[in-house]
């Protein structure tokens, strides 16, 4: 389980190959959701632990898909950071990711 935060400050969870975008916080409980707006997989955290879910979803996890979202989320953030140039940033980054991931990426104009 990991957090990514997006260059819009939103963050996301990262489970096995399962993304989550947070919904509320009630009485400490975190409630989180598949970022895929049709799907009801759904997951509870009370102090980063688990503590309901995750649920089913109802779709094949989009692993490739989820990975390059993961790996532009990195992209952006290094790019904001490090104010290294973001052609560095880019191929440093893709270079680490199996190539099956690399052809989902955004094409770099
Ligand atoms: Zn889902």
């Amino acid at each position: 389980m990991q957090y990514i935060k997006s260059q819009q400050g939103k963050l996301f969870l990262q489970l096995s190959s399962d993304l989550y975008r947070k919904e509320k916080i009630h009485k400490d409980v975190e409630y989180w959701r598949c970022i895929d707006k049709l799907c009801t997989g759904r997951l509870n955290l009370k102090y980063e632990e688990i503590i309901k879910g995750p649920s089913d979803h109802n779709h094949v996890a989009d692993i490739i898909k989820n990975q390059a979202k993961v790996v532009v989320e990195n992209i952006k953030n290094q790019a904001v950071e490090t104010q290294d140039n973001p052609a560095v940033i880019i191929s440093e980054s893709s270079s680490s990711v199996v190539p099956i991931v690399f052809c989902a990426l955004p094409q770099i104009a």
